[in-house]
């Protein structure tokens, strides 16, 4: 379970996430919407524990991450993070990609767990293909691969498939749902895409200027808009 309360974050000074509050349950995902620059991503960093925060307070499985002088550091989080731009290290194959972050298990093990995950992506085949021999979307795969890899509690993916066209973008969105579910993964998603968002989350939060407008089912925010901001982005994009 993932809990936020009256979350700030500011850049030197300049608020850019104000008093952001929501729970997202244990095994479900969530989806941030909003307009460019609305603090999606800074929140997403928060989360994971890249930013701190000005004030309010992050639980994380009843663990309070980020509180006043309390911050856990990202790699003791039990958050993974799999961004827009796919950052697989170039010069490492796929499966080394993958056991990059299992450092502290035995070789064995890592290569075990991360042969795994890859057959889990459907990517076996390319463990020991350089990422560059790969598609977009077999990377963003691989980058999923190696984020589901390390057992998170919470899985934070920033537009993951924002780079992809629209058909693999909907088919990818599709498994990935069903490989966090059967995961039992807690999810947060960012997208602009809204009916990526209305097919893959449980939850929906709508950003705008920093603020969250309201955190619902893709059902209440489409039948029962909090605020006029809400109405009108969900009416344009469905
Ligand atoms: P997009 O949909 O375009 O990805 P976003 O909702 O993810 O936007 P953020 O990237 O969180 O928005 O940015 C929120 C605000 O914070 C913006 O005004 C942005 O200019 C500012 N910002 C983001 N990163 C930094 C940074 N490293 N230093 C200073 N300001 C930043
Ligand atoms: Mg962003």
């Amino acid at each position: 379970m993932l809990e936020l309360e009256q979350v700030c974050l500011a850049y030197n000074n300049n608020t850019v996430v104000e008093d952001v509050s929501f729970t997202l349950p244990r095994g479900s995902i969530g989806c941030l919407l909003g307009s460019s620059g609305s603090g999606k991503s800074t929140l997403l960093r928060g989360i994971a524990g890249f930013e701190s925060l000005t004030s309010g307070r992050i639980v994380l499985n009843q663990r309070v991450v980020s509180h006043g002088t309390t911050h856990i550091a990202p790699e003791h989080r039990r958050v993974a993070m799999v961004f827009q731009d796919f950052a697989l290290f170039p010069h490492l194959t796929c499966l080394q990609n993958v056991t990059f972050g299992l450092q502290a298990m035995a070789e064995q093990e890592r290569i075990a767990i991360a042969q795994r995950q890859l057959a889990m992506v459907g990517l076996q085949a390319y463990a020991e293909a350089y990422p560059h021999a790969l598609s977009g979307g077999q990377q963003q795969r691989v980058a999923l691969a190696r984020a589901l890899a390390t057992s998170p509690d919470v899985l934070l993916l920033d537009e993951p498939f924002s780079s992809l066209d629209a058909g693999l973008r909907d088919s990818l969105a599709r498994e990935v749902r069903q490989l966090i579910k059967d995961a039992g993964i807690t999810a947060l998603l960012v997208t602009h895409d809204q009916q990526e968002a209305f097919a893959f989350a449980d939850h929906i939060g709508v950003m705008h200027q920093g603020q969250l407008q309201q955190w619902a089912t893709a059902y209440e925010l489409y039948h029962r808009p909090a605020t006029a901001f809400v109405a009108n982005f969900v009416g344009q994009g469905v």
